[in-house]
């Protein structure tokens, strides 16, 4: 049961106009999340893996609002915080020195864990309204994309100011879009990437594992490899080619990843059979 709605995790743990000066720095739905992207090519690949009568219904509920695929409205969630409409975090905020995700501790409000399991439960539920079923839909495709971006599972969130190739932003966003703006120029690159990577999985996991693979890699790699933090960080990092060069294939690896559950998790979602 997810608590009513409230300003969501980033804007509570960093304050409104620090995040709203982000906005306005990153462009609208960059500052947040992975951009288009990273969330169109996730949702374009997974909805090729779906089951013949998954895909039947994905695109039933679709057409209601006329859009044809979910990479269409795979960054619709991200218009929440944008249109002041209520709707769950897109994160969950494991502490970075706790073992992993605790649910009475990091779950409190909506977080994105919790959201995915809700929504996908209204998804499965054939006698929920159509327009209710199609909102979960949107919200599972853009939240399993998230929760796949490490430092949504992180109560760190990674807003420490960094630059690299000349531009100014902070780590955040560097893991959302700036390294994949600066290695791929379309999203059908990705799309071919992820495709490359894509095998056989032996069961879907739970929302909750994947965000404990997120907070491990916050927790060994998007911090560590930094090297050792000062006592007060106020000074911009520059961000050497050589921890770009490790952070691709982790990026790589998430989205894959991020892909093939999204396609597991809507398959027993939507088709009797699975
Ligand atoms: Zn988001």
């Amino acid at each position: 049961m997810l608590a009513p709605p409230t300003i969501s995790h980033t804007a509570r743990t960093f304050g409104l106009g620090f995040a709203l000066t982000c906005a306005a720095i990153a462009g609208a739905q960059q500052a947040f999340a992975w951009g288009r992207i990273a969330h169109t090519p996730i949702a374009q690949v997974a909805e090729r893996q779906l089951t013949p009568d998954a895909a039947k219904e994905v695109r039933r509920l679709l057409s209601l609002e006329e859009a044809s695929s979910l990479g269409d409205v795979a960054s619709w969630a991200d218009r929440d915080w944008r249109e002041n409409r209520p709707g769950p975090d897109h994160d969950v905020p494991i502490p970075l020195d706790a073992e992993g995700y605790d649910a009475a501790r990091d779950c409190q409000g909506r977080c994105a864990v919790g959201a995915i399991e809700l929504y996908l439960g209204v998804l499965a539920d054939r006698t929920k309204p159509d327009q209710e079923r199609l909102d979960a839909l949107k919200y599972v495709v853009h939240l399993v994309g998230d929760i796949h971006q490490p430092l949504h599972a992180s109560q760190a969130g990674g807003w420490e100011t960094v630059s690299w190739k000349g531009v100014t932003s902070n780590l955040h966003l560097l893991w959302d879009v700036r390294i994949l703006q600066g290695t791929y120029t379309a999203p059908e690159q990705v799309v071919e990437t992820i495709t490359k990577r894509l095998r056989p999985m032996p069961d879907c996991g739970t929302p909750a594992q994947w965000a404990n693979e997120g907070h491990q890699i916050v927790k060994t790699f998007v911090y560590p490899a930094l090297g050792p933090p000062p006592a007060i960080r106020i000074q911009t990092i520059a961000i050497p080619d050589d921890y770009v060069a490790k952070a691709l294939p982790i990026i790589e690896e998430r989205l894959t990843l991020a892909a093939m559950r999204l396609s597991c998790v809507l398959n027993k979602a939507l088709d009797p059979q699975k």
